[in-house]
């Protein structure tokens, strides 16, 4: 049986050791702060929205939440950007995503400074993580990462697959394990005999957005399976992309969801909100 690698557990750490450092900061008189932009009516947006501002005051920093209405053009959205990345009490944006239709998620992303960018969704910044010269990761890949950190799993040499390769979740998830010399191979819904490779899998990250995707025969006896999806289902329960009650029987670790990867994201946030007011303050 997997043993479990708990999301709330290791975010709890994460967060304990930011609100720590925040303090230090409070006492040189810098107080991080986190604008986050929210435009339209999306349920579940407002759910993050409100989890991250949650999140801000556990850990002592000051949040700003800009909501919008849909009706927002980019031009006033982008007039927010430039004055958010101007406010010296701000460290980091965040515009939470998707956008209503009618507005240009690149257009910005490339507007926050890379400086502020706490999602590390600017193209300076993905560039940074290839070469592997970064200030900020993107947070969910980096809670997978610290996750495995914590459960004292080894990536080098490891066979690693990722099965999605958006740009928020799946490319620089593989970026992140090839930094850690695991060997790693990117599937996709033009993977050939997926089956096969994940079956090779020591270390198994699935981030594809359907529910029971990986199946127990998918998974090679004793792998790690980190399962990123969040899947409602039409009882209105979340579940992962992973068979998590056949899967659990073959797996040596796995993380459940909810209580995953999901509160390991938020609290990457947070970890990147403080290296940003850091940052600006000339603190290593
Ligand atoms: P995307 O929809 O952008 O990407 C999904 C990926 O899965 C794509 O690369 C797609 O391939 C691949 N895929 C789809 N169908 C198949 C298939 N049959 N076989 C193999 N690959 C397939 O989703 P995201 O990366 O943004 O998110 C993935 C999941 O993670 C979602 O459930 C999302 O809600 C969740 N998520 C969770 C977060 C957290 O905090 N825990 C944060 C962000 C996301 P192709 O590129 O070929 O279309």
């Amino acid at each position: 049986m997997a043993k479990l690698i708990s999301g709330k557990e290791v975010s709890a750490r994460v967060k304990a050791e930011v609100k720590a450092e925040c303090d230090r900061l409070k006492e040189k008189g810098i107080t991080p702060g986190l604008a986050v932009i929210i435009v339209g009516n999306d349920p579940a947006s407002r759910v993050y929205v409100n989890n991250k501002k949650k999140a801000c005051a556990e850990v002592g920093f000051v949040s700003e939440e800009y909501a919008l209405p849909e009706s927002t053009t980019e031009e006033q959205l982008l007039e927010l950007v430039d004055e958010l990345n101007k406010k010296d009490t701000i460290h980091g944006i965040l515009c939470q995503l998707p956008l209503p239709s009618h507005l240009d998620e690149k257009a910005v992303i490339n507007a926050i400074s890379p400086e502020k960018d706490v999602d590390a969704f600017h193209p300076s910044n993905v560039g940074k993580i290839m070469i592997g010269d970064y200030t900020f990761l993107p947070c969910t890949p980096a809670g997978v990462m610290e996750m495995i950190h914590f459960s004292g799993i080894e990536v080098s040499g490891k066979n690693c697959v990722v099965i999605g390769r958006s740009n928020i979740v799946g490319k620089p998830m593989a970026m992140l394990l090839l930094h850690e010399n695991g060997t790693v191979t990117i599937c996709h819904s033009r993977t050939k005999n997926l089956k096969e490779i994940c079956s090779q899998a020591d270390i198994l990250v699935a981030a594809v957005g359907r529910p029971n995707f990986v199946t127990a025969d998918m998974v090679k006896d004793g792998a790690v399976v980190l399962d990123v999806g969040i899947n409602r289902l039409k009882s209105g329960k979340l579940c992962g992309d992973v068979d998590f009650e056949a899967v659990e029987k073959k797996a040596s670790y796995i993380t459940p969801v909810p209580g995953g990867v999901g509160p390991m994201t938020i609290a990457m946030l947070m970890k990147n909100t403080l290296s940003a007011a850091k940052a600006a303050n000339g603190i290593e």
